[in-house]
């Protein structure tokens, strides 16, 4: 039985979120780009590390590629709600860093311009850019599996992960669907795949791929980022398990004829319309993922220490295992509510927790008020509402100046999972559990250390490069254990 918990907790995960923000500035008479708002947002940043790239306390990569969308990589986290508190510290260092930016800025215009930063996905002009989930997995999954099994889940989990999107005249399920034009690939400048497979494991190649899924949209309900980590998470175990030959799901039968366009039927139906799967049969979106979630709770009931060691929980104490929020019991749970609210229709009960049902409700309410049908009475697209609708959507993924979203959290309209204080500690402290701990505590003493010590990170190793040299390869992302080499690292920071 030893043995068995050893093997199973093979199913350990190393989640990751990087988000991708959009911006731009008003009411400065165009005098302020957003590329010159960005650059002013990574001064203070360049300062201190001289470079727009840069590792912070917690573990997480802080960075400003060509282009203006400052960007937050999320450290290693070993759970869903691990993972969440890491994205939603980035969430608050970029609204910081954007606040402080806007001071200056105005300061320097003598205008009272505004910085706005999006947690969206498209921008006003229709550029589209990304929120990514990376994934440990284990290096027997082949990519087979992937396209078989996990993107038809990836598709269809949009009925709930969604973050909705209103832009000419109409309303989306999702921001990114009709800017993903491939399936799986390496590819990542040109075509625009939902899992990338550029073999960047950031952890032992023989043992492990980074799956990375750039299909899904950024969210800012707390729910729905917890949930599309957890149920990905959950699916992923399933076919770990299948691709061992020791286990069979039957998720194979879910492979979709043509994933690109099942893509686009979810962000125009919204779950409703038949999708054609290449065994020549059809299923809906909402269908699809309760045959996933049939599977996913087969697989608990039959190997629930096993599940529950996956998230390093104990399946026995209910106070701080898999029950918890966040825990494998809780998603299960959250899983199944969600799809009955989808099946009964019911909007308003899922507004609290899915982005896209939550703007929907708020847009249909303001629609009706003015006498439209609802959002696709046809007269909609060429009212004055139309154009009000789209600043409110934006407003949503504001997260320095929009109001919308900051309302319905105070209202008690959108459901948090955790608290301000707890996002504050995941500014300063790394996810638990992982090498993140070893690379936080480096950063944090490379930034107290002489002025002369030049320093370097990146997820998988930590060097002083002045006046002396010492490196460390951090491999493992599930220790937190220090090595001697890393031990030797903090010693030549002084
Ligand atoms: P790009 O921005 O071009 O997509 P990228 O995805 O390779 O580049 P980063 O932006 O640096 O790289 O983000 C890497 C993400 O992968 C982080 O969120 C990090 O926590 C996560 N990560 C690091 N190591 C692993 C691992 N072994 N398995 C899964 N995720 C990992
Ligand atoms: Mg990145
Ligand atoms: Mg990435």
């Amino acid at each position: 039985a030893a043995n068995r918990s050893a093997h199973y907790a093979d199913h350990a995960r190393i989640f990751g979120l990087e988000t991708e923000h959009g911006i731009s500035v008003t009411g400065a008479n165009r005098t302020v780009t957003a590329s010159e708002a960005a650059m002013e947002m990574f001064r203070p940043v360049v300062e201190r590390a001289r470079s727009t790239n840069t590792y912070v306390d917690n573990g997480s990569r802080l960075y400003l590629d060509v282009g203006a969308h400052p960007e937050y990589a999320t450290a290693e986290a070993r759970t869903p709600l691990d993972a969440l508190l890491a994205d939603l510290a980035g969430e608050r260092t970029m609204a910081s860093m954007g606040a402080d930016a806007q001071a200056v800025l105005r300061r320097k215009t003598g205008t009272d311009l505004t910085v706005h930063l999006f947690r969206n996905n498209v921008d006003s002009v229709g550029h589209s850019f990304g929120c990514h989930e990376n994934y440990l997995v284990r290096r027997y999954v082949d990519l087979a599996a992937i396209n078989d099994q996990l993107l038809p889940f990836l598709i269809s989990r949009q009925i709930y992960t969604g973050a909705g999107r209103f832009a000419h005249g109409r309303f989306g399920v999702t921001q990114r669907a009709e800017f993903v034009d491939e399936t799986v690939s390496s590819a990542t400048t040109r075509s625009r795949p939902m899992v990338n497979t550029r073999d960047e494991p950031h952890a032992n190649p023989e043992d492990f791929r980074r799956l990375h899924v750039i299909i899904g949209d950024t969210n800012r309900s707390q729910w729905a980022t917890t949930m599309k980590l957890g149920t990905t998470h959950l699916v992923l175990c399933l076919i770990e398990a299948a691709a061992r030959h020791e286990y069979l799901s039957g998720m194979e039968k879910m492979a979709l004829a043509d994933p690109v366009a099942a893509n686009l039927m979810i962000n125009d139906f919204g779950g409703r319309s038949a999708l054609h799967l290449a065994n020549g049969t059809t299923l809906t979106a909402l269908e699809m993922q309760e045959h996933y979630l049939a599977a996913a709770e087969a697989f608990v009931e039959r190997f629930p220490q096993e599940a529950a060691q996956s998230l390093g929980e104990s399946w026995n104490d209910s106070s701080d295992g898999a029950d918890a929020v966040g825990g494998i019991r809780w998603i299960l749970d959250q899983w199944r509510w969600i799809l009955g609210r989808i099946e009964e229709r019911d909007w308003p009960a899922m507004a609290r927790k899915v982005d896209w049902t939550a703007k929907a409700t708020l847009f249909v309410a303001l629609a009706h008020k003015q006498g439209f049908e609802g959002l696709r009475d046809p007269r909609l697209a060429s009212s004055p509402l139309a154009a009000k609708l789209t600043q409110l959507d934006m407003d949503y993924h504001d997260i320095a100046n929009g109001t919308l979203y900051p309302a319905l959290v105070r209202r008690g309209m959108m459901t948090t999972l955790v608290t301000d204080s707890q996002v504050d500690r995941a500014v300063r402290e790394p996810p638990s559990g992982t090498r993140a701990v070893l690379r936080g505590r480096f950063v944090r003493a490379a930034r107290d250390a002489a002025p002369d010590v030049r320093w370097t990170c990146d997820w998988t190793d930590v060097a002083v490069t002045a006046p002396v040299r010492a490196s460390a390869i951090l491999l493992d992302p599930f220790s937190a254990e220090p090595t001697a080499d890393y031990d030797a690292v903090m010693a030549a920071l002084g």
